[in-house]
């Protein structure tokens, strides 16, 4: 019998959904939830794994009703799954993490944000080591509140669960970017 936990990855843009254009050097077109999941297969080893797309965006342009919108659809899936990873644009992942633990007071379930520094097709992307940690931890801890997964220092050694609600962006480049503030 399989006795994998089940986790739903929600996706809503960003540079973890996105791959480089080598006509501009920016990144663009972005990846689909398949796409995606079929890049990252040791995901799948971790947990059993479902995959939507909920939009896809810049995060300087999600607002209020985004998160609102983000919110019921995570409920909708906690009701059915063990935890939910939101794919999200770096820039202002912390906003959101801080908007979702306010309106999803006493959850009982894991409800991770994820970003990458880098695109999901280069070599170098922090996307995979990011999102394998947060589904490893949703599969071996009982965590029942939202958090940010992210890279805990230049390396792929550890990736750091941070508070929804103290934790900040504060280098546009490095993969340790994420930094928990008076925590
Ligand atoms: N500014 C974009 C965003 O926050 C790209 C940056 C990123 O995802 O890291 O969605």
């Amino acid at each position: 019998m399989n006795s994998k936990k089940t986790i739903t990855i929600l996706h809503t843009g960003g540079t973890i959904a996105s791959k480089v254009d080598y006509k501009t050097g920016g990144v663009i077109a972005r990846y689909t939830p398949e796409e995606l999941l079929y890049k990252f297969p040791e995901i799948a080893h971790v947990v059993n794994v479902k995959s939507r797309l909920i939009r896809n965006m810049w995060s300087e342009d999600i607002n209020f009703k985004h998160y609102n919108l983000l919110a019921k659809e995570i409920l909708k899936e906690l009701h059915k799954v063990d935890g939910v990873i939101i794919t999200h644009g770096t820039d202002t992942l912390a906003y959101t993490s801080a908007a979702l633990s306010f309106i999803l007071e006493g959850l009982e379930k894991p409800v991770l944000l994820v970003g990458a520094q880098r695109s999901s097709d280069r070599g170098s992307s922090d996307a995979p080591f990011n999102l394998i940690c947060a589904a490893k931890f949703i599969a071996e801890t009982d965590f029942g509140e939202v958090g940010i997964c992210m890279h805990e220092s230049m390396s792929d050694d550890n990736c750091l669960i941070m508070p929804a609600c103290k934790t900040r962006k504060l280098h546009s480049s490095r993969r340790d970017a994420f930094k928990v503030v008076n925590g």
